[in-house]
């Protein structure tokens, strides 16, 4: 099974993170017995685990769970697609958009595929960086196409929230592989996600 939904919670280790949750809101002062907190460590615990599942997932099976002989060869893009990561420095969300594309070279994928292949990278501790770099070596290794191109726009609750507290600010990485390299495949690229839809 290349791709599984996350329903079930391994009881050990939620209860595991659970007690270390519940050590945390005491140590920051809190009553974990009052009626609003009862409930809590249990809950983060089950929420920690569902924007870590990426660890228990194989971004390379599902892409070739959907792998079409084709010769289409012309730039896919999908964009704007949502994304939600936690930074690895603080353990506090950054959130954006990805915006994907790449050349076949024989081969296409189920355009479905491209947003979960970004979830599972992004349900992990992460920095913008490496999410970056991961979901392009990801579709070059796997789907092998003649070129591949990732940019992420995504703000930080890092600096937003904490630190410098630069609300507004968005941070964008990018990167690029085969015939994206080219200056003017990487235009067209960057020219035809930074359009709006009318
Ligand atoms: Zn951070």
């Amino acid at each position: 099974m290349p791709y599984e939904k996350f329903e079930e919670y391994n009881i050990q280790i939620t209860d595991d993170i659970k007690a270390r949750y519940n050590g945390i809101i005491e140590e920051l002062g809190e009553d974990v017995t009052r009626d609003g907190l009862l409930k809590t460590p249990e809950r983060a615990a089950k929420a920690m685990l569902y924007l870590t599942q990426g660890y228990s997932q194989d971004a390379a099976e599902i892409l070739k769970s959907a792998m079409f002989k084709e010769s289409y060869n012309e730039m896919v893009i999908v964009k704007d697609i949502e994304l939600y990561s936690l930074c690895e420095h603080h353990i506090l969300p950054f959130f954006g958009k990805a915006h994907v594309a790449y050349i076949p070279n024989g081969y296409i994928v189920g355009l479905s595929k491209i947003p979960r292949i970004v979830d599972v990278f992004a349900r992990r501790l992460q920095v913008q960086e490496r999410l970056t770099e991961q979901i392009l070596d990801c579709i070059n290794d796997t789907l092998k196409p003649q070129g591949v191109a990732v940019v992420i726009e995504a703000s930080h609750m890092c600096m937003m929230m904490r630190g410098v507290q630069k609300q507004n600010s968005v941070t964008t990485t990018s990167g690029f592989r085969g015939q994206f390299e080219k200056i003017e495949t990487r235009n067209e690229f960057l020219k035809l996600i930074s359009e709006k839809l009318s």
